[in-house]
């Protein structure tokens, strides 16, 4: 019988997307546990390595040579694991894509509790209530589908996405955090905030 090579430069079944506090590694490492193989986180992966670099003011990290990072996880992933990066450019192509949304008042008080810094908090909301890493994977992949999991638990997130990458059943949501944040009254207050000082619209670069 053959055996699932355990070095790497494979497909990966699955990559688990989104802003930083969704999920996805809660959401990998079950994955990987019920497919008997391995859960590539890429901020760990490259962690370390003279390819990235912390940035103190940000406390986050940044790469610093995209191509050797790429090597770097291309060669951690065998076929059949999961990546989890919100850096799509790191990823190998992969079968099934999964985009981890959550609404952006929830990811904000999360975030809080996190007690990451408010500069760092806003980059992210920012980018989560603009779509940016759904809008990067979809148009590297277009297949990929969006799960909602604000009131879902991760049981429930992962039901939905053992479903897609094992029964080839994938229903993924809609998601327009734009209008629900601005119905809410979200979209002024952190509008309000971010003018007392600066942010960008990416997501921090490995959370
Ligand atoms: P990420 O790797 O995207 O930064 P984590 O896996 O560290 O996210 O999870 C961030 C937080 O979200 C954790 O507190 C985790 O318990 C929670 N979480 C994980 N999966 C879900 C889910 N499906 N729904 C809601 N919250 C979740
Ligand atoms: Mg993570």
């Amino acid at each position: 019988m053959r055996q699932r090579p355990e070095g790497g430069s494979g497909r990966p079944k699955a990559l688990i997307t989104g802003t930083p506090g969704v999920g996805k590694t809660t959401q990998c490492r079950k994955l990987a546990a019920y497919l008997g193989v391995k859960c590539v986180t890429a901020g760990e992966t490259l962690r370390g390595t003279p390819f990235v670099r912390y940035i103190p003011e940000l406390d986050t990290y940044e790469i610093v040579d995209m191509e050797k990072a790429k090597e770097v996880v291309r060669l951690a992933v065998g076929t059949g694991d999961v990546v989890d990066t919100h850096i799509i450019e790191l990823s190998p192509d992969p079968d099934v894509v999964v985009v981890l949304r959550k609404a952006p008042d929830v990811l904000y008080k999360e975030l809080k509790d996190r007690k990451w810094s408010t500069k760092k908090i806003l980059d992210n909301v920012w980018a989560e209530i603009l779509d940016v890493v759904y809008v990067e994977a979809s148009s590297r992949w277009p297949w990929a589908v969006q799960i909602d999991v604000t009131h879902r638990t991760p049981d429930e997130t992962f039901e939905i996405i053992r479903r897609c990458v094992a029964e080839a059943k994938c229903v993924g949501d809609e998601v327009d955090w734009l209008d629900y944040a601005e119905r809410s009254g979200f979209l002024s207050f952190i509008e309000r905030l971010s003018r007392l000082g600066g942010f960008s619209s990416q997501p921090s670069s490995l959370s």
